[in-house]
């Protein structure tokens, strides 16, 4: 996958990819509170990793299609990002997202936590689906059901059933992959008709660019999620592909304050070498050919307020 190919693909004039007069495609909106397992479930489901998951809420931000075919469909999955209650800008432009996401959608896919039951954030959400299009079919799956006592499961299953917005209910555990074969028939089987979308072998249409950035991102988190929470972001400046089919990243790292790029760096710059090589491996794995990154550390102060990052993550600015 070179960057190019990353990008949206037009659609065939001819009438689309896929098996012809046979051929489905449906679009998912999956909705959840942070930390439900969405990323997860798409992993699951696309088989690639495309999205990013983290032990700590909050930290997908930029609008991710996930892609699978089955059978005869092809499902385009909307990860949202987590919905709660909007205080910043870049919470509200999040918040904006997600809802823009789950209107585009065929079908709605809210996923709740067996572990944490309706929570603060999901009464919220489940608020909010009852001004969903009647027209709009509105799927629950309970996730993490390895995780929690069956009766306990069935206490929340039915209690969830009570609200009446649900067309179907699914258990699953995403991480193992119980129950998601279900869910994944059912949305083969009532996938609208009509041509696919999107080449057979496309994973996401996120470009090459802010993958490579979530991935760094991702990195940054799991390494220094103590010392520095939300106050760091990544943004892709070159991509270069080289002839020997190699390609080269360079990447900077942006921080809010001097003490935080200390961080960053490390004792004679050996957490961004770690970093780096953490991504770096990763990319070339997902990108099937050498990587070459480069990463480098800025300062600079109230980046959650810059209107170009919101560009960037194809969040609205003004939400
Ligand atoms: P998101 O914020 O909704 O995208 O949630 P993530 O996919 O990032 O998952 C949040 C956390 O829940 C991660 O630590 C996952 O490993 C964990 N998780 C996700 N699905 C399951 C599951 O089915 N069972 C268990 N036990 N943990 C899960
Ligand atoms: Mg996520």
């Amino acid at each position: 996958m070179s960057e190019d190919d990353a990008l949206p693909p037009t659609l065939d004039p001819m009438g689309g990819f896929g098996p012809g007069a046979d051929a489905r495609t449906g679009f998912i909106a999956i909705l959840g509170a942070p930390n439900v397992g969405k990323s997860t479930l798409l992993n699951t489901l696309v088989g690639s990793k495309v999205s990013i998951v983290s032990p700590k809420v909050q930290t997908t931000r930029a609008r991710v299609l996930g892609i699978c075919i089955r059978g005869v469909a092809q499902l385009v999955f909307i990860d949202t990002p987590g919905i709660f209650q909007p205080r910043r800008r870049l919470d509200r432009a999040m918040v904006a997202a997600a809802w823009g996401g789950a209107k585009d959608g065929d079908m709605v896919l809210l996923l709740v936590d067996a572990q944490r039951g309706i929570d603060k954030d999901t009464a919220a959400i489940l608020e909010d689906l009852t001004k969903m299009p009647p027209d709009k079919a509105v799927l629950l799956a309970i996730n993490k059901t390895d995780a929690v006592p069956k009766p306990k499961l069935l206490e929340l299953a039915s209690a969830l059933d009570a609200r009446g917005l649900f067309k179907e209910i699914f258990m699953i555990s995403a991480l193992k992959g119980e129950g998601v074969d279900d869910l994944a028939a059912h949305l083969e089987a009532t996938a609208p008709q009509g041509p696919w979308m999107f080449p057979e072998d496309q994973i996401s249409d996120m470009p090459g660019r802010l993958l490579a950035a979530e991935i760094t991102r991702e990195k940054l988190y799991l390494q220094l999620r103590q010392e520095l929470p939300y106050a760091a972001t990544v943004e892709t400046e070159t991509w270069e592909n080289w002839k020997d089919g190699s390609i080269k990243i360079e990447q900077v790292v942006y921080v809010e304050r001097p003490t935080q790029k200390a961080i960053v760096l490390g004792k004679g710059g050996s957490r961004i070498k770690q970093l780096g090589e953490a991504a770096r491996t990763e990319l070339e794995h997902l990108l099937e050919t050498r990587v070459h990154l480069f990463l480098f550390v800025k300062v600079r102060e109230k980046w959650g307020d810059d209107p170009e990052r919101y560009r960037d993550w194809g969040l609205d600015y003004n939400a």
